[in-house]
């Protein structure tokens, strides 16, 4: 399928020079305890069936988590919050993430990351956002005829999901609405909707925190499946 091709294009971007860098860096030093696994060490393209009702948007692959297993929230602590809350909302099969190959399929659920490459301490600069958006605005439009609702994790996945169905011709609200837990907006592109849902990002600074609790998230989460499935 066009997702296909797109996954495999992506898969082998350079666009970024410190990302290129700093990704294959990672993955060569290793953090001691995966020193005996293999590491990705590369971009990481979405997860999730190509029809998919509902998309999740991230901000970019943990540099230790998805840049390890090459699959999107697969090996880290903001991976291992996500999965338990997809299971309990029934979007996922299985409520934990380990590696590539641990079996766990998304349900109804596509989720693409803004950025495709891991960024050091997480924060791509500008630039690296604006060299990356093209992928994902190719990812949004394959995926437009089945998209009923997106959750963005974060500001970031907020500001990135509305820039880049603007980019890709749709209509989003002006001023641009606000980001919090919980905050909603309608997008359209003429003849279809899609309900934006904010969802604060499961970030060990916010579950650590208790600003985003495992009920918060089941909530939106829990919203987006039944929106999705209508
Ligand atoms: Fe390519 Fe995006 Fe990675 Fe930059 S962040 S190298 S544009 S995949």
């Amino acid at each position: 399928t066009g997702l296909d091709e797109l996954d495999a294009r992506v898969s082998v971007c350079r666009a970024c020079p410190r990302l290129v860098r700093w990704r294959e860096q990672v993955a060569h030093a290793k953090r001691a305890s995966y020193a005996d696994e293999p590491y990705w060490g590369r971009p990481v393209p979405g997860l999730g069936p190509p029809d998919a009702p509902i998309l999740v948007v991230g901000l970019a692959p943990a540099a230790n988590g998805a840049n390890r297993t090459g699959r999107l929230f697969t090996g880290d602590r903001s991976g291992d919050w996500l999965f338990a809350s997809l299971h309990r909302v029934g979007l996922a099969t299985q409520g934990t993430s380990v590696h590539a190959d641990d079996g766990l399929e998304l349900v109804d659920t596509r989720m693409v990351a803004t950025v495709r490459c891991a960024p050091p301490d997480n924060k791509p600069t500008n630039t690296e956002r604006d060299t990356c958006a093209p992928w994902i605005e190719a990812e949004l439009r394959l995926l437009a005829e089945h998209v009923r609702v997106a959750v963005a994790l974060g500001g970031f996945g907020w500001d990135a999901t509305l820039r880049t169905y603007a980019a890709i011709g749709w209509q989003v609200p002006r001023p641009k609405p606000r980001f919090g837990h919980g905050a909603e907006a309608v997008l359209t592109d003429g003849t279809r909707t899609i309900m934006l849902l904010g969802c604060f990002h499961p970030s060990q600074q916010n579950t650590f925190t208790g600003r985003l609790t495992e009920s918060m998230l089941d909530d939106v989460l829990g919203r987006a499946a039944a929106l999705g499935r209508t």
